[in-house]
């Protein structure tokens, strides 16, 4: 039998929590869920071999793993992971937004982690019994979600450097608030000078948590410097603008162009990215994928030949750029303060269709419970 023959019956049937949080104290925590805080009663959990492929698929009360101090992943670092969001709609049913995207893009960064591929369907069934089984942890409140995190890591017992011959796959779920308290504030980013996030080559294309742990140290200089996160340029030249740590770039342009870095192999090909090239061409804009040099943009927004600057990613949706902080120098996006015209459209536009109060011409999402 194939991997993918037995994957397809991959059902993750429900062991249920005989100790879930009181309706009281979660009903505390949904009203005020922070973000990757708090985590519901239940994780999806499934074992790959290389003798069995995928199999012990099964949904189990949330806790603590046992994982060997010889486990692979704690030392080379074969690992991959999701991030997607469970909606609440007003009739109470429950959605996501392009799963499948989630599922095709967990795939190609197994391949080039050199992990095993998990069936797209057996992807949307560990999403589906999740969050059908504890759909009471989806908040009701204005943009807050269920914010699903599906990972996969090397598991095996085994200090030899290959790839691993046990791989175990988990989604753990954890109920978010809005990012922004009173409205998306535009934030202020470090353009690092001295560290990149990704090398021809590499892993830049793959969700994977190395390039997270390589990106921390300038993290670091961006706090030190006031700012709430880091801007990398290509790890060639220096010149390209390639994303942030964990979000995607656009460039509103006063002729109303969009532009944003096409992707190189070292941009992390986002979801909300792609949806937001789509929106912004069907209200008008023309949308641009090429390079942008890091001139250009202090150039652009000097001049206002660029007016707005936002960043984008499932957490935070849609996020205002303020200004970029070269070293001594600071870039200003409009007055640096409020959140431009196009970024707050756009925003809209995407909150609305995922909160299902738009209509869904491109049948982006899917229902899960
Ligand atoms: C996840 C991620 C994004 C955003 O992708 P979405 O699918 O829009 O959430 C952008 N850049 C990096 C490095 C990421 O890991």
């Amino acid at each position: 039998m194939t991997d993918t023959a037995l994957a397809t019956s991959l059902s993750f049937p429900v062991e249920a929590s005989t100790d879930p949080v009181t309706d009281s104290d979660r009903a505390a925590i949904l009203a005020d869920p922070g973000f990757g805080r708090h985590f519901s009663d239940h994780m999806a959990v499934a074992t790959w071999t290389l003798d069995e492929g995928w199999h012990d698929d099964r949904i189990q009360p949330y806790g603590p793993i046992t994982l060997d101090p010889a486990a692979a992943v704690l030392h080379y670092a074969q690992e991959i992971f999701e991030g997607l969001k469970a909606y609440r709609h007003a009739d109470g049913s429950v959605w996501s937004f392009r799963p499948e995207q989630n599922a095709a893009r967990m795939n190609r960064s197994a391949r080039r982690l050199a992990l095993p591929e998990l069936p797209d369907g057996a992807f949307l069934q560990s999403l589906r019994q999740l969050v059908s089984t504890d759909q009471a942890w989806v908040p009701g409140l204005e943009e807050s979600s269920l914010y699903l995190r599906p990972f996969m890591i090397a598991s095996e017992k085994f200090l030899g450097v290959r790839p691993a011959h046990e791989v175990t796959y988990y989604v753990i779920s954890s109920p978010v608030g809005p990012y922004f308290a009173s409205g998306p504030a535009p934030v202020d980013i470090w353009l690092s000078r001295d560290y990149t996030r990704a090398a021809p080559g590499g892993t830049g294309a793959a969700k994977c948590g190395g390039n997270y742990a390589a990106s921390l140290a300038a993290q670091q200089q961006a706090t030190a410097n006031g700012c709430a996160q880091v801007c990398f340029l290509d790890a060639t030249e220096g010149r390209w603008v390639e994303e942030l740590g964990g979000m995607n770039l656009f460039f509103v342009h006063a002729d109303g162009t969009i532009v944003t870095p096409q992707l190189s192999g070292t941009i992390l090909e986002g979801i909300t990215r792609a949806s937001v090239l789509t929106l912004a061409a069907e209200s008008g804009h023309e949308v641009v994928e090429r390079r942008v040099s890091i001139d250009e943009w202090a150039e652009g927004a000097a001049s206002g030949a660029i007016t707005e600057v936002f960043a984008c990613g499932t957490a935070a949706v849609i996020t205002p750029l303020g200004t970029l902080r070269d070293g001594d120098a600071t870039i200003t996006m409009g007055d640096g303060e409020t959140a431009g015209e196009v970024t707050m459209a756009l925003r809209q536009a995407l909150v609305d269709i995922q909160y299902g109060r738009a209509d869904d011409p491109h049948g982006w999402m899917t229902r899960l419970a």
